[in-house]
């Protein structure tokens, strides 16, 4: 029996573990393999790492972990997690059931691409869905932003600290009210509504193919994205989800279902690697507080 099983070996899942283990605890990290970063060559704005290469910080991740004889480390899918008497059982993916007193849900999420042929291939080459991870390399380049209607124009209003030469490429009706129609204004943006019919790449980025009108050629496009949760396992516990599908937490991310702790990106916050590694550290801090309560009421 282990007392804790951490669900997804990210910086959210590694972190929690780490600081776990430095606790004495039993821990089994599981892991899919398919971290949300996956395409992307260089994580960025993690202090100490900023520029690393996301396979990087999980090789370090898991050499850290191997210093830790309390720590396993397994790369095998949970499949399925039910209550039992003293916490929970787990099905991994090779059949096998271990059984843990607290549970972590580290799970992350998937990114949902716009269905634009060409898009996914530049995904984490020249389209990017965030101007904090990949903003500052296309600092003074032509940018374009694929949306509508506000989340556009949020997305646009954060572009302007890295450019000026800036496109909205709406894909047909903007969804644009007085508000965005001010606020695309005051940026000086242009905008282009013809429907986009694929993206192109280009040696310095990438170009934008409309139904009608010139091609637009730019370093590179963000999107605003949608996401859903990478794994079903929190639906399947009675976990609480926000109206953009992120599970609902308390401070020690606690996710109000008795046992279950959720941290990183699955649950709702800032989701940036380092912020998912500080919630796995404070998720593992209440782990242990409740098992310690447990122990010695
Ligand atoms: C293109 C792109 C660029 C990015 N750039 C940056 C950047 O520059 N800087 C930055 O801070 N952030 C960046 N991010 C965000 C960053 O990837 C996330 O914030 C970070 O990965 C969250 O860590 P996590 O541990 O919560 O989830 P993840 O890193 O996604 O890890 C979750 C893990 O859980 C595993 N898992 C899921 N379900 C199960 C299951 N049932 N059983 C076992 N394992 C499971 C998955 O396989 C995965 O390995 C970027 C994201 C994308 C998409």
């Amino acid at each position: 029996m282990y007392e804790v099983l951490v669900v997804g070996a990210g910086p959210a899942g590694m972190s929690a573990a780490l600081v776990l283990g430095r606790s004495r605890r039993r821990v089994l990290v599981c892991d899919s393999g398919r971290p949300r970063n996956a395409v992307t060559p260089a994580m960025h704005g993690y202090l100490s790492r900023d520029g690393l290469p996301p396979p990087e910080l999980r090789r370090i991740g898991r050499e850290e972990l191997a210093h830790y004889p309390e720590v396993a480390v397994r790369d095998e899918p949970v499949l399925e997690v039910a209550r039992d008497a003293g916490g929970f059982v787990a099905t991994l993916g090779c059949g096998e059931r271990v059984r843990a007193r607290k549970l972590l849900l580290a799970t992350g999420v998937v990114d949902e691409l716009p269905a634009v042929p060409g898009l996914p291939s530049l995904y984490g080459r020249a389209v990017w869905h965030c101007p904090y991870c990949d903003g500052y390399e296309l600092a003074d380049r032509p940018l374009a932003v694929y949306g509508k209607g506000a989340r556009a124009t949020s997305e646009l209003r954060a572009l302007t600290r890295f450019s000026r030469d800036l496109v909205v490429c709406t894909d047909g009706d903007d969804e644009f009210g007085d508000a965005e129609r001010a606020c695309i204004e005051s940026v000086g943006a242009s905008v282009r509504t013809e429907r986009v019919v694929r993206l192109e790449p280009r040696p310095d980025g990438l170009a934008i193919v409309f139904d009608a009108g010139p091609v637009v050629e730019r370093a590179g496009l963000f999107f605003s994205t949608a996401l859903h949760q990478r794994s079903k396992l929190a639906e399947s516990l009675g976990c609480s989800f926000d109206e953009g599908g992120l599970i609902v937490t308390e401070d020690n991310q606690a996710s109000g279902v008795p046992g279950v702790y959720v941290a990183g990106d699955a649950a709702r916050s800032v989701l940036l690697a380092i912020v998912a590694a500080g919630e796995g550290a404070q998720a593992a801090f209440a782990i242990n507080r409740e098992l310690l309560r447990e122990e010695f009421p």
